[in-house]
């Protein structure tokens, strides 16, 4: 008989077992990292000698040859978790600092509510694959940035150097001041590249407008970069050696070109930076920029019911399932948080929520910046429809439901008294607003 402690047998722990085949639990990937079938392995020799396969890791081609793609967003719940525990532990990404950049590539990110948009960082990302083409010839990624923003990871997202304007003048919809802005940038430092996002926010306008003001035709609705092998690719700050796959003929087609200077890329037109921290280096226009017309007036955002703002494009949704009992609380929820409203199957099923608020697999496809899940646990079919979803949280009776697992956010109770809590909360804090509004 061997000893405990010198044994060679293989010591199982059924916890650590139960956590690798649960993909849901929050410690489900640094469990199988622990245990050798991480993310990364798709194969590890287990008890009994046999070589184990891992169907559940994505890019696994499974028995009928189709390729496993994790659509539930467990997945990726489960990674940025660890990204997360990784970030407090210590930080892997490589700093970059490009001391004399060979060119310039310049993005106007849309910044949608003071932050990133994740168009603006695949945007990003694509300024990068132009900047980092040539090792030899390094260049940087300008990014010029209008108005007030909340966004602590620039340097993240793979910013070199950032021009931040700020004042009234940018404010709101301002296309003369800001395409006084980025001629004044064309002056000083002559961009390789201009990329803007072509999207509705802002970015489509003004990158037309800036191709216009420098007789340039842009590149629109750009979806990929490739290297042209065949061309003289010394120069990798012009156009030269590069060609841009873009939607044309209202997106019925794709349309091949040597990418020009200005370019309006599409959303996932390039991966976001994940594996670089960039210097971020706040620069400054050398000269004053020159006063504009001002035949543009804004006049202010105009009031939209939120309840008629399709499910696909909402920023904030509030979300019912079979675990709300007080609709009328739920309605007046959303009303005052002027929230888009969402549902689960089952609510819609049960006649709570009509038909085209229902989210998930055979719903909409939802890409919320905030998504909350009232009384929804989570089932698969769901979690579907809320991959995309920037932070999610839950309002839930139930711990251990999956809806509780991929959140980033749970508040373990009740939903008509976390509800009812929540509206008490907006109520008091509109109050203390217009108070200190009328006593100014
Ligand atoms: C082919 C197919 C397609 C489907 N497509 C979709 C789809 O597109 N979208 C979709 O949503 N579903 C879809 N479903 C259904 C899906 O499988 C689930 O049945 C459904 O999502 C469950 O809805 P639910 O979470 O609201 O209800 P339940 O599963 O009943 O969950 C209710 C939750 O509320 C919590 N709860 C209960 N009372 C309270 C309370 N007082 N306070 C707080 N929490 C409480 C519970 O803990 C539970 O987590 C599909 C199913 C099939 C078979």
């Amino acid at each position: 008989m061997k000893s405990g402690v010198m044994s060679d047998d293989l010591r199982r722990d059924p916890r650590q077992e139960w956590i690798a085949r649960n993909r849901l639990h929050p410690d489900h990937q640094r469990v199988l990292a622990e245990l050798g079938k991480g993310a990364a392995s798709a194969e590890w020799l287990g008890p009994q000698g046999l070589m184990r396969k891992n169907p559940h890791r994505v890019g696994f081609i499974g028995p009928h040859g189709l390729k496993r793609i994790d659509r539930s967003g467990a997945q990726q719940a489960a990674t940025a978790s660890n990204a997360r525990q990784r970030g407090a532990a210590a930080d892997t990404r490589q700093s970059i600092d490009i001391e004399t950049p060979a060119f310039l590539v310049a993005v106007v990110p849309d910044m949608s509510g003071g932050r990133l948009s994740s168009q603006d960082r695949d945007l990003l990302g694509l300024a990068r694959q132009l900047a980092d083409a040539d090792p030899e010839r390094p260049g940087a990624v300008l990014a010029v940035l209008f108005g007030e923003h909340k966004e602590d990871t620039l340097g993240e997202a793979g910013i070199d150097r950032l021009l931040h304007l700020e004042g009234d003048k940018f404010a709101g919809y301002a296309p003369e001041a800001r395409l006084a802005a980025l001629m004044a940038v064309e002056r000083q430092w002559a961009p390789g590249h201009w990329l803007l996002p072509d999207s509705a926010l802002g970015g489509a306008d003004l990158g037309r407008r800036l191709a216009a003001r420098i007789g340039e035709r842009p590149a629109t609705g750009v979806w990929q970069l490739n290297v042209n092998e065949s061309a003289d690719t010394d120069n990798a700050g012009s156009s030269q050696g590069w060609q841009c796959l873009a939607r044309g003929a209202a997106g019925t087609r794709d349309i091949q070109r040597p990418l020009p200077r200005v370019v309006l890329a599409l959303a996932e037109c390039a991966e976001p930076v994940s594996e670089t921290r960039h210097a971020a280096r706040p620069v400054e226009l050398s000269q004053a920029l020159p006063e504009t017309l001002g035949r543009i007036r804004d006049m202010g955002a105009v009031a939209v019911d939120p309840a008629g703002v399709a499910l696909a494009e909402a920023e904030f949704i509030l979300s019912a399932g079979n675990g709300v009992k007080d609709w009328e609380g739920y309605h007046r929820a959303a009303e005052m948080l002027q929230a888009t409203k969402g549902a689960s199957r089952v609510a819609v099923d049960d006649g709570f929520m009509p038909r085209d608020r229902q989210v998930g697999a055979t719903g909409t496809w939802v890409t919320a910046r905030v998504y909350v899940a009232v009384g929804i646990s989570g089932a698969i079919q769901h979690l579907q429809g809320i991959q995309s979803c920037d932070k999610v949280v839950a309002i839930n009776f139930d711990g251990g439901c999956d809806m509780v697992k991929r959140a980033d956010l749970a508040v373990l109770g009740d939903s008509s008294q976390t509800l009812a809590a929540l509206v008490a909360l907006v109520e008091r804090y509109r109050q203390q607003q217009q108070e200190s509004r009328d006593a100014a």
